[in-house]
């Protein structure tokens, strides 16, 4: 493997830069690479950039070190020097001691990088638990309280947690004396260090059960059923999801619970079409009504309502029902709810109704080359629901 050796190339400083320049472009960059703050997929080539970074830095904040490196390249602070260290052997607990050993005290840092407490808490805590939730339309107008039954884990009674026989605490490790971790002496380029890791007696706990409990087995938890209700507020989307905070599998041995999510699906609801907020109606209308005006009865999420449908409505005029639509989540007020209207052509005639068609034919005004009103109607449509 071969490893790029321009340390102010990795670190993107110009090599006149001051020392306040190299220990600002580094801090920069271990706050992007610390492996600590990147996403786990991302882990590997983070932890390998953060080395690169630390190395680069560890040599440059030198004046010796850095002068020998301008002199002689990275030969120069490989050499005999520096007594034969191979940056190879450069691991990640040396590049993490040294952030941690000039920038650790700085206020805020804790909150991101925490300590080996924190780092054996979310150890020990209990997975997230996913639901899917699936609600009608009317359950997203007015809100739905959803009951849902989960398989997960509960607290054993026998031990009330503990993972030991008969409730027995654990005992603090022998071998790292709670701390969870083990350290040891390494010696590098940079002098001494302390490489940190896991405790390989108690994995890290911190702790040991001498007798465990025998009904979870030491682990503190025992299979369960348990049927909760999920609070659903009215305007909710497709796909949004709901955090219950400690609401998922309690953690092994008394450790902190994940959390609960919730995926919401909505169901297709025959009367309406969602867009956003507002929903849409699609209204029939007879000839008779449309050229004569009516009182019609529309479906609203809020129960059935009257519409005044005017006299001379073309098809695809659009009626605007305010406050009919769905609430909007977080803002309170609701959509609206457009009816669409298009009328409709009886494709079955009684004797009466083709006498009377047949009479109006001979009277009845013929539709303009250019229907202008209903392309006016379409377009607005359009726009308004591109589509
Ligand atoms: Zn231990
Ligand atoms: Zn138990």
């Amino acid at each position: 493997m071969s490893r790029p050796y321009d340390y102010y190339a990795l670190l993107g400083v110009a090599r006149d830069a001051g020392e306040a320049d190299i220990k600002k472009a580094y801090r920069r960059l271990a706050m992007q690479y610390h492996p600590d703050r990147v996403a786990a997929a991302e882990k590997t080539a983070a932890e390998e950039k953060f080395k690169e970074i630390t190395e680069a830095y560890e040599v440059l904040r030198d004046p010796d070190k850095r002068a020998a490196y301008d002199r002689y390249g990275v030969a120069g602070v490989r050499g005999g020097a520096a007594g034969g260290f191979d940056f190879a052997h450069f691991d990640l607990s040396e590049a993490l001691n040294i952030f941690m050993r000039d920038f650790g005290g700085l206020g805020g840092f804790d909150a991101f990088f925490g300590g080996g407490e924190r780092a054996r808490r979310d150890r020990q805590r209990g997975q997230d638990l996913k639901v899917t939730l699936e609600l009608t339309l009317d359950e997203v107008a007015k809100g739905a309280v959803k009951t849902v039954r989960l398989r997960t884990l509960d607290r054993c009674t026998a031990c009330s947690g503990t993972g030991g026989q008969d409730g027995a605490r654990p005992t603090t490790c022998a071998a790292c004396s709670g701390t969870g971790e083990v350290r040891r002496a390494a010696r590098s380029i940079f002098g001494q260090f302390v490489s940190v890791s896991p405790c390989p007696s108690c994995a890290g706990e911190g702790t040991v059960i001498r007798q465990p409990c025998p009904k979870c087995q030491g682990d503190g938890r025992v299979r369960s059923e348990k049927t909760i209700q999920i609070d659903v507020p009215a305007g909710v989307q497709e796909h949004h999801y709901l955090t219950m905070r400690g609401q998922g599998v309690p953690g092994p041995r008394n450790g902190p619970p994940g959390d609960l999510i919730a995926v919401l699906e909505i169901a297709d609801d025959p009367r309406f079409e969602r867009h956003g907020d507002d929903l849409v109606y699609d209204l029939p209308v007879s000839f008779a009504q449309a050229a004569l005006g009516a009182e019609v009865v529309i479906p609203t999420p809020y129960g059935d309502a009257a519409l005044k449908v005017q006299p001379g409505t073309q098809t695809g005029a659009v009626y605007r029902v305010k406050g009919k639509g769905l609430p909007r989540l977080g803002e309170g007020g609701r959509g609206d709810l457009h009816v669409r209207v298009h009328v409709w052509t009886p494709t079955k005639l009684t004797p009466e109704q083709r006498a009377v068609l047949e009479r109006l034919a001979k009277v009845e005004t013929a539709p303009p080359a250019e229907d202008r009103v209903g392309r006016k109607l379409w377009e607005q449509l359009r726009q308004a629901f591109g589509r």
